[in-house]
């Protein structure tokens, strides 16, 4: 029997209005900053989704383009600015940065009140994927507290995040990366798989077995210039629910996103 598909645009419209209501019960119009540096295709067209969600619901969306050549002190004085200016709310740096800045350096000079990634220390809020693949779980009725969930990848941003919060809702979670010696036998014996590896066609058939849930974060372009995810397409003959790609988790992520930045407003 084909895999039950979990839906991210399903859930994602389920909740948009009540997002809308309570921004609309706000007493001002809520601002986020997305400040990019470069021009990655990636990144565009990942900001040109936030976008739209921003206008459709009724936030305001400041895209702040730097060059690609600009420093790191140049990009953390822009920082610092969105920090103090009080018509900012919320703020986002588009990852990832290019080779000659430091990530976390750069992080760091976010104002966590403002944080709506959630990967400042003290931020207010969980990182987006991490609180849209809670959302999808918790709309489809899929508890994990006492499962075994394995979660490939430990990014900053996804891997690490999404553990932490299976972690927090009682699951027992294992984390795997590249160097995990037997990938198979790690996805074999979970409940729950998380892939966030960002590599096409990582799980395969031989990875799953019946029953089983699969929650696809990769987004991918294929050699005929698909966007596709971590998890072959033979997987959805074989598990019990999975994401689709796309469709699944990203829009889960931006709407995340934008609870996390009422959230910042509140
Ligand atoms: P993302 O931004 O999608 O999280 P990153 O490139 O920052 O992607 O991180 C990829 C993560 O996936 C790393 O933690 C890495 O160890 C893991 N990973 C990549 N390839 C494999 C693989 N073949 N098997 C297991 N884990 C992998």
């Amino acid at each position: 029997m084909p895999a039950t598909i979990l839906s991210g645009r399903t859930v994602r419209d389920a909740l948009v209005p009540e997002l809308i209501k309570k921004i609309e019960a706000l007493s001002f119009v809520p601002t986020l900053a997305i400040i990019q540096v470069g021009t990655r295709e990636d990144s565009t067209a990942f900001i040109n989704a936030k976008r739209r969600f921003a206008a459709k619901i009724g936030v305001q969306e400041k895209h702040i383009q730097l060059p690609e050549t600009i420093s790191e002190a140049e990009l953390i004085s822009k920082i610092q600015e969105c920090n103090d200016d009080a018509s900012i709310h919320a703020l986002i740096v588009q990852l990832p940065l290019p080779p000659h800045m430091n990530r976390d350096k750069v992080i760091a000079h976010i104002d966590p009140a403002k944080d709506a990634d959630g990967l400042t220390t003290g931020a207010k809020v969980m990182p987006a994927t991490a609180r849209g693949i809670r959302e999808l779980l918790a709309f489809y009725h899929v508890p994990i507290s006492g499962k075994k969930v394995a979660v490939i990848g430990r990014s900053l941003l996804v891997g690490t995040p999404v553990a932490e919060m299976c972690r927090q809702a009682g699951a027992q979670v294992t984390v795997c990366h590249r160097g995990t010696p037997d990938l198979v036998k790690e996805t074999q014996a979970a409940d729950v798989i998380i892939v966030a590896a960002g590599s096409a066609g990582l799980i395969r058939k031989d990875h799953v077995r019946e029953g089983q849930i699969v929650i696809d974060v990769g987004i991918n372009t294929s050699s005929e210039g698909k966007m596709v995810g971590d998890v072959s397409r033979e997987v959805a003959d074989v598990v019990a629910m999975i994401t689709p790609v796309p469709g699944g988790v990203g829009p889960m992520t931006v709407c995340a996103l934008f609870e996390n930045v009422l959230d910042l407003c509140k």
